[in-house]
């Protein structure tokens, strides 16, 4: 048996498709070569437009998604291939010293991520990893009243309207709402939504600000309550009439 047939039977018997989408075409080609030796099938677009392009019109088992490219960056490419339901899983290359990290990279729905340079032993390694993983079982909807979060299409309506957030906010809220009905403290937030050391509790309390101007605030709502010396809460719409605990009291800003 020859090596690509090898690796073929190793991987289950199917060919094996990558995408690769980077602009350093030095780095692409020899990305490529390797991995054609390893037996995958390969294919090499050099934007971010061309990448998404790719990745909707054929079928591939993994892609490997440079962050810096021209006209349209990584980030924007794997937002743009999740909105449209592809759950290929991807693997981002990011630079130690880029404008972005792995946690963004995680936060936009990567599946991995390696710095550069990295050994082209490694990126094998952690390719054939995500593919014995496959692609991810997609998380359903989360609802708390009339408000829907889509960790899949990391969407956010409210009465059918799109709401707009940050990567930040959008993780946040996630929380919250996975949390919903519960009082979660600040600490747990930074926890959970903020890296060990970039964040203080004021970031919280600001953050906390922002989600009310864009999930509340329009909507004459006060569903993201914060109780008094314990926390935050984030409580359905329709509940929030007859709840004694959403009384005005409780809306006090901690502290205050
Ligand atoms: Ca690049």
């Amino acid at each position: 048996m020859n090596t690509v047939a090898a690796r073929i039977s190793e991987l289950g018997g199917t060919l094996v498709r990558v995408l690769i989408v980077e602009d350093e075409k030095g780095l692409a080609e020899s990305m490529r070569r390797g991995l054609v030796g390893e037996g995958f099938v390969v294919d090499v677009v050099h934007d971010g437009v061309s990448g998404v392009w790719a990745a909707s019109e054929f079928s591939y088992d993994v892609a490997i998604l440079d962050i810096m490219l021209p006209g349209m960056n990584g980030y924007d490419v794997l937002k743009d291939i999740r909105a449209r339901s592809i759950w290929t899983p991807v693997i981002m290359l990011t630079a130690k010293d880029g404008e972005y990290d792995q946690t963004d990279a995680f936060d936009l729905g990567a599946d991995d991520y390696l710095t550069k340079p990295f050994s082209f032993k490694v990126l094998v390694a952690r390719l054939r990893a995500l593919i014995r993983r496959g692609a991810p079982e997609r998380p359903n909807k989360i609802t708390v009243g009339t408000l829907i979060l889509d960790p899949a299409r990391r969407t956010v309506t409210r009465r059918g309207d799109l709401i707009k957030l940050t990567a930040r906010e959008f993780s946040l809220l996630t929380f919250l709402m996975r949390n919903a009905g519960s009082v979660v403290g600040k600490f747990d937030i930074l926890n959970n939504v903020w890296d060990a050391y970039e964040g203080s509790e004021n970031v919280v309390e600001v953050y906390i600000g922002y989600l009310r101007k864009k999930i509340d605030t329009p909507y004459g709502l006060r569903t993201l309550n914060t109780v008094r010396g314990m926390g935050y809460r984030l409580d359905p719409d329709t509940d929030v009439a007859e709840s004694v605990e959403g009384a005005p009291g409780s809306f006090d800003k901690l502290g205050s």
